[in-house]
């Protein structure tokens, strides 16, 4: 499992997270849910490390994967983000690179080596797990950029799979995608979420309640940092929620 302990997060001398605390279990999916501008992205870049690219970012607490502080000095940066794979809101396949390589991308990227027929091997469980591999199976060298909105995200989903993470962290994967599309990687989603723990940041309340186990709604109010109101149960939030304010969002009310 994935365990932020007190995660506070700055910009320069803002604070944009404040103690926020989270266990996120293996096997599960979890939903952050929350308005614009309250920190889901940050919290989420945070989870593999991303967030010390910016160069005013500052932060406070803990991210444990599997009992291991991933900010501990021991831990690489590279073994921290080849253990928690990321898949952004626009689909980011290498265009002019072809489906094989796309999938292979990851491994270049992590100096790690493996024979052509293991890659074969790889290249077609990926895909699979990916729930893209009947759709490409026959094309497998035309470019990753002649695929759909859709299928690029599942592409996308496939190389992150490749090197193996234990973690998959997704930042509104379906927001630029068509319904049919957004269902399929939802399909996805839950299949993966047998082998590798799932974070979704999402707008979409009908997905959170589709795909996710338990949720966490966060809000920054009036300018002051991001913290979660609520967290628990999907089920159980969207049907009881304990707070007025997640009453409110879930609703679509904010
Ligand atoms: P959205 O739902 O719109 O994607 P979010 O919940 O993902 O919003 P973040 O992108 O995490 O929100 O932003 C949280 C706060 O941090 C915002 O006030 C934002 O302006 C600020 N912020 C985000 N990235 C940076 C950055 N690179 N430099 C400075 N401030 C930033
Ligand atoms: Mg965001």
């Amino acid at each position: 499992s994935l365990e932020a302990r007190e995660v506070t997060a700055w910009f320069g001398d803002r604070k944009v997270l404040d103690r926020v605390s989270l266990t996120m279990p293996a096997g599960r999916i979890t939903a952050l849910i929350g308005p614009s501008g309250c920190g889901k992205s940050t919290f989420l870049r945070i989870l593999n490390r991303m967030h010390e690219l910016v160069p005013s970012a500052a932060l406070a607490g803990e991210v444990l994967l599997d009992g291991d502080d991933l900010y501990d000095p021991q831990f690489k940066l590279t073994d921290a983000r080849r253990a928690v794979g990321m898949v952004f809101q626009k689909p980011n396949p290498f265009p002019a690179m072809s489906i094989r390589e796309n999938v292979l991308a990851g491994l270049k990227l992590t100096g790690t080596r493996a024979s052509r027929s293991d890659k074969d091997d790889l290249v077609e469980q990926c895909l699979t797990r990916g729930g893209l591999w009947n759709e490409v199976k026959d094309r497998l060298d035309a470019p990753g950029g002649g695929l759909s909105g859709g299928q690029q995200q599942r592409l996308c989903i496939a190389r992150s799979l490749a090197i193996r993470p234990k973690v998959l962290l997704m930042d509104e994967p379906c927001s630029a995608l068509d319904p049919t599309s957004t269902r399929v990687i939802e399909e996805t989603m839950k299949e993966l979420a047998q082998e590798v723990t799932i974070v979704i940041v999402t707008h979409n309340m009908q997905q959170a309640a589709r795909v996710s186990d338990q949720c966490a709604f966060f809000l920054a109010a009036h300018g002051t940092p991001g913290v979660i109101v609520e967290h628990g149960d999907t089920e159980a939030m969207f049907s009881r929620p304990r707070d007025q304010r997640t009453a409110d969002y879930v609703h679509g009310r904010f």
